[in-house]
């Protein structure tokens, strides 16, 4: 990869407008966190919410084009989380579906689907104990982030390099300061979540951690 043009993304993000759970993490923070980090974007990926366009707009608006914060869902399917980008709207995608309907939704849009921190993943209630086999269709698989030990990490590129899935990192921030603790870097900027989606699913991101 050209090491001088990288961008770096946080594909996983709480802030409190959406996730409760995320209750110290203000949005109207999260521009200038960005520039003091050095992250290039970042993905609003709360848990069974998406912003609106507008929303999105009014958040970036004072930074014109120096960042670029993007739109996705965390999903909470019967088959644990998903973090899916690129997605129009949550038509069809309510708390507890399967993931197989994930896929189908996500393929007519052109989303990515990243199979959210591997090793929490495991609370499943659509049927049977820990999930053995995958269908195919996830495109990617979180192999860092705050909420995933270290040593989880090993784990979780196992899993992607059977899977031939590819690696991406996200922080999973519920708080400021965890934003941009690991992120993915690409070679290209991209304009939209579409094309994010793009460069997710045909493998052209690296999982990073950010240096204390
Ligand atoms: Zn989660
Ligand atoms: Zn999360």
């Amino acid at each position: 990869m050209d090491t001088e043009r990288h961008f770096r993304i946080d594909l996983h993000v709480h802030t409190k407008r959406y996730s409760p759970c995320a209750e110290t993490l203000d949005p109207e923070e999260l521009g200038e966190e960005m520039v003091r980090k050095g992250l290039s974007g970042l993905v609003l990926s709360e848990h069974d919410e998406m912003w609106s366009k507008e929303e999105v707009r009014e958040l970036t608006g004072p930074f014109s084009d120096a960042i670029k914060i993007y739109r996705g869902v965390e999903i909470s399917s019967c088959d644990g989380h998903f973090v899916v980008i690129g997605l129009n709207d949550l038509a069809g995608l309510q708390p507890g579906v399967s993931i197989e309907k994930i896929i189908a939704v996500a393929q007519l849009q052109n989303a990515a689907v990243i199979l959210a921190h591997p090793q929490r993943n495991v609370k499943k209630t659509c049927g049977g104990a820990g999930q053995v086999h995958w269908p195919s269709g996830i495109n990617a698989v979180e192999v860092m982030s705050t909420l995933t030990k270290n040593e989880n990490e090993i784990v979780a590129r196992e899993i992607a390099a059977k899977s031939n899935w590819s690696m991406v990192a996200g922080s999973d921030a519920h708080s400021l300061a965890n934003v941009g603790a690991t992120y993915t870097v690409f070679d290209q900027f991209p304009e939209n979540e579409k094309e994010l989606a793009r460069m997710i699913i045909s493998g052209r991101g690296l999982a990073r951690r950010r240096k204390p």
